[in-house]
């Protein structure tokens, strides 16, 4: 999946969003099926789709970093 940074006319796809759209993702098809995003929107769903695909409540982050700290970078 490619996603574009596109300066123009085109409105962001959120349908409660009244922005420019600044990326695109490309659909292949033509600039007006892709997926539009300004850049809130943008941030928004990068921000949504890291709480689904990266499912860490902010204690185990906490614990994961403090471990992290006691054995270094070797895991990494
Ligand atoms: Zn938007």
């Amino acid at each position: 999946m490619i996603i574009e940074k596109i300066s123009g006319s085109v409105k962001c796809d959120m349908a409660s969003c009244k922005n420019k759209a600044v990326y695109s993702v490309d659909s292949k098809v033509s600039l007006s099926q892709n997926l539009n995003l300004c850049e809130n929107c943008a941030r928004s769903l990068y921000e949504a789709l890291g709480r689904i695909f990266v499912p860490k409540s902010p204690q185990n982050m906490l614990s994961n970093s403090a471990k992290d700290k006691k054995r270094g970078k070797d895991e990494v």
